[in-house]
């Protein structure tokens, strides 16, 4: 009996560290593609070799939101997949491949399709992906329109979203970027989407 109640345990133990690796795997994904997408509207030079045609890209889905449904699979995920190849691989050659990273990799490296589904009405999407939306597995459309408000330089993760209000709530970004201010001298590049306030007299 001692058996059975020592094998029930640990197999309870075993299923609830598989679930926390796959939910700590996607809070990797969504910071990641938060980060990579702060990155890409805030520093990101449109004219910069390589990765300028990312941060051109970026300005024309402020512009336009929803033209990025009608862009090829490998326009959108290309990049995303690329990055998640290459850590797939350091992580391989340094043993660290385990759910939690293979989760993290997964989605981040499909961050930016979950991502163009936040901007699908649900009869474009679906209905896996509207009954993900819903249960906050991914982003919903709701809460991604939170970036495209306004100053467009809040709420970043495009994976499930689970990070966007930790980060604000702290003030993460704005944090990061005055570390930047005072370290490297370096502001924030605006967003030409983005509308002046007029100066009132
Ligand atoms: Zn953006
Ligand atoms: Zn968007």
């Amino acid at each position: 009996m001692t058996e059975l109640l020592a094998l029930i345990f640990s197999w309870q133990l075993l299923l609830l560290s598989l679930i926390a690796q796959i939910i700590v795997g996607l809070l990797i994904a969504d910071f990641a593609s938060g980060f990579f997408h702060w990155l890409e509207d805030r520093y990101g030079g449109p004219d910069w070799p390589i990765v300028g045609g990312l941060v051109r890209a970026t300005i024309r889905h402020h512009k336009k939101p929803r033209r990025m449904l009608n862009s090829a699979f490998w326009h959108r995920s290309g990049p995303t997949l690329l990055i998640a190849v290459c850590f797939g691989l350091v992580f391989l050659s340094l043993g660290w491949l385990n759910l939690m990273t293979i989760t993290a990799l997964a989605f981040g490296s499909m961050a930016n399709e979950i991502h163009n589904w936040s901007h699908c009405k649900p009869s474009e999407c679906g209905p896996v992906v509207t009954w993900l939306q819903k249960k906050r597995v991914f982003i919903s459309p709701l809460d991604h329109a939170r970036h495209h408000r306004e100053k467009k330089n809040t709420y970043y993760c495009t994976v499930t979203g689970w990070m966007n209000p930790v980060l604000e709530r702290i003030r993460f970004w704005r944090k990061v970027e005055a570390v930047i201010r005072i370290v490297a001298r370096s502001r924030p590049r605006r967003d030409p989407t983005v509308r002046r306030r007029p100066v009132l007299v």
